[in-house]
């Protein structure tokens, strides 16, 4: 596929996200976390590891976790072994990449700023990335937050369910070692 028609299918996806109800009984679905991904791959990869960052909504974590929480960093995982989040943790500390879990969007977009975070990979849930396509803008070359420009990757929550969730793990897994060309 050509840059302008990946641009054009980028667009497309996110101009109609919010009518995806009335175009399913139409008999048209799209994964619009895989069109944005392929669309942005590259320009991800090329951020240098330190700036790039896994971000996982705390809804993913197991039950019961032990992790405290810190107002600057979030969840602070124990890597316990009770969720995948301390696989992941474990697999963006080998790669020099940060790891944070979130408690909400609003967090998120805060530690971003504060992380200096130029790159990131996120899990969200359908109804998730639709306020997130309402309240933040996001262009061709990245989502904007205020004054930076971050570049996603985004793997799709399984349902929307803010206590117990789950992903594609080894989706995620799979993006971080993609995600690793300027790492070295
Ligand atoms: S691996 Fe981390 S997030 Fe998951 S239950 Fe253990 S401490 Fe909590």
């Amino acid at each position: 596929m050509t840059r302008d028609c990946s641009r054009l299918k980028f667009i497309a996806a996110f101009f109609f996200f919010s009518w995806r109800a009335f175009l399913e009984r139409l008999g048209i679905r799209y994964d619009i976390a895989e069109i944005a991904n392929a669309y942005y791959r590259e320009a991800f990869a090329r951020i240098p590891a330190a700036d790039k960052a896994v971000i996982l909504p705390h809804c993913l974590i197991g039950n019961p976790c032990k992790a405290r929480f810190s107002k600057e960093d979030g969840v602070l995982c124990l890597r316990c072994k009770n969720c995948r989040c301390g696989e992941i943790s474990l697999l963006c500390e080998a790669r020099g990449w940060q790891f944070y879990i979130s408690p909400s969007s609003g967090f998120t977009k805060r530690l971003v700023q504060r992380k200096g975070i130029r790159a990131a990979v996120g899990g969200a849930c359908a109804f998730e990335i639709e306020k997130g396509i309402r309240s933040t803008p996001i262009t061709i070359q990245g989502v904007r937050l205020k004054k930076n420009k971050v570049i996603p990757q985004v793997v799709l929550a399984a349902r929307y369910d803010c206590l117990e969730n789950d992903i594609d793990w080894e989706g995620l897994k799979g993006i971080i070692l993609a995600g690793q060309a300027a790492d070295r």
